[in-house]
């Protein structure tokens, strides 16, 4: 491995005495400490800070900033993910001073348009999912996903089945289906995909009985296909008594094109750091409202907003809510931005969104499964996956084949993932595309294949333009080392 020397300004520097900005002297009386804070929790020695001019301070941060790789930057066809362009302008939305200014404990009476608009933000996820109600509050897919099965097993309890404790969910189910089940005490049953990349009715049959709470479903599934018999399914699971929970990361197939609601599910959470455009990926805000049909309206979250003769109210006085999910309103900004990206593009606009989406991928599909091979060979939705070389390279694996395309200002698509495709590569280009970038991708994508024939250890080596190269990737998340 070539060790790269590290640019002076990267090293870990600090020159006593050396300030940026100094804030003015505190006019505020010093308490003594020992009263707040008890005595062991008091530090004995200062803290050693680096000590820096502000100009060495924005050198570093820039620095930093160069060496991560976001969707500004270039293609990042994680698919999944959709990680799409964030219109700009969006982020100024949120920090309008009528928004940025708010606190979450005024009085209701002083933030009626906050709460009109989160209402209205409710409607409109309604509308384009199909369902009768929303909630705001959940932070993320995961914890709407959470927030979701603890609908579901209240209203079970309620109608006197807590006997049903186990969730279906398909093996091309995205991880954190099977962990949130759990984390509510649900069994995990898990159902195989056809050889068509599909759940089949047939071979649902099986393991419906009465100890079935429901069923989760992505759709379209993570295959990138979508679920042609959903309606015989959502039917078959309420016939065996259990609840139809839908997976919403995938809307960006079929905004205003199809609506789980018609499908037959009882529930749903969006990725609003997803299909409605608020940026993701490196841990920042995002939101996963749950909407749900009207017989489960009751058991949302509180509190819930309500329309009453002295205008916007929050209700905390509902007997089955499963009770709060998230402090306050949840995540605010990222509501108003998804809000404005829906008025931005309108009913047409969001249903062209989907259709690009849709477009983008089958192109990039037809024209890679020429070199890749294409496990499912049928007409994608927003995103396909590939199974590894369709000329098999016993040298090169899926993991070399990422790593090349760093080199070449690409971000490697979602890989080993859904778990049922072996050597998967995960690829969603979403609708943010241009022709060029995916003839560029594809040009790249095949230059990839003619190395892994030709010169195999080029992209052994790969990648060599990073600062650092082959990463234990579980080991840097976990274990981060946060010191040059
Ligand atoms: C991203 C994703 C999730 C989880 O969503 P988060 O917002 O990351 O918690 C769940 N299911 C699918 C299919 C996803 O793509």
């Amino acid at each position: 491995m070539v060790k790269k020397e590290r640019p002076a300004f990267l090293k870990e520097t600090s020159t006593p005495g050396r300030r940026g900005y100094l804030p003015p002297v505190s006019d505020v009386p010093t308490v003594p400490t020992g009263d707040l804070i008890p005595q062991p929790f008091i530090r004995q020695t200062a803290l050693t800070l680096p000590e820096l001019s502000e100009m060495e301070v924005t050198r570093h941060f820039n620095a930093l900033a160069q060496r991560s790789f976001g969707v500004d930057q270039g293609f990042y066809p994680l698919g999944s993910c959709t990680m799409k362009y964030n219109p700009k302008l969006l982020e100024d939305l949120p920090q309008l001073p009528g928004f940025q200014g708010l606190h979450p404990l005024q009085d209701e009476a002083t933030v009626q348009g906050a709460l009109a608009l989160l209402h209205h933000a409710e409607e409109v996820f309604s509308a384009i999912t199909g369902m009768d109600a929303f909630t705001l509050q959940p932070a993320a897919g995961a914890h709407g996903e959470l927030t979701g099965l603890l609908i579901i097993k209240a209203a079970l309890t309620e109608q006197g089945e807590s006997g049903r404790d186990t969730i279906l969910i398909p093996d091309s189910a995205h991880g954190t289906n099977p962990a949130s089940a759990a984390l509510v005490g649900f069994k995990v049953q898990t159902v195989p995909t056809s050889s068509a990349g599909v759940i089949e009715p047939e071979t649902l049959k099986p393991y419906l009985g009465p100890n079935v709470a429901g069923l989760m479903l992505t759709n379209p599934n993570t295959l990138g296909l979508f679920e042609e018999k959903i309606l015989s399914i959502t039917k078959m699971i309420h016939e065996a008594g259990g609840l139809v929970y839908c997976d919403g990361a995938n809307m960006n197939a079929i905004l205003g094109w199809a609506r789980p609601g018609d499908m037959g599910f009882d529930l749903i959470h969006l990725n609003l750091h997803k299909t409605f455009a608020t940026p993701h990926g490196g841990g920042g805000p995002g939101a996963g409202p749950v909407g749900v049909k009207k017989h489960l309206a009751k058991y949302l979250p509180v509190p819930r907003i309500v329309a009453t003769p002295e205008g916007w109210r929050w209700n905390y006085d509902l007997p089955h809510s499963i009770g709060k999910v998230k402090g306050y309103w949840g995540h605010f900004g990222v509501i108003i931005k998804a809000l404005a990206y829906i008025y931005q593009l309108g009913y047409e606009g969001l249903k062209q969104v989907s259709s690009d989406a849709v477009l983008a991928a089958n192109y990039l599909q037809t024209l890679l499964k020429e070199v890749y091979h294409l496990p499912y060979d049928t007409p994608c939705m927003h995103e396909f996956v590939l199974s590894g070389l369709r000329d098999k390279q016993p040298a090169v694996n899926t993991l070399d084949l990422a790593k090349g395309l760093i080199d070449y200002g690409v971000h490697p698509p979602t890989i080993y993932f859904p778990l049922i495709v072996p050597e998967a590569m995960m690829i969603e280009p979403t609708e943010a595309v241009t022709l060029e970038l995916l003839n560029s991708f594809v040009a790249i994508m095949k230059e990839l294949a003619r190395l892994a024939k030709e010169e195999p250890e080029a992209l052994k080596s790969a990648p060599r333009t990073t600062p650092v190269r082959r990463l234990n990737e579980a080991q840097a998340a976990r274990q981060p080392v946060l010191k040059w």
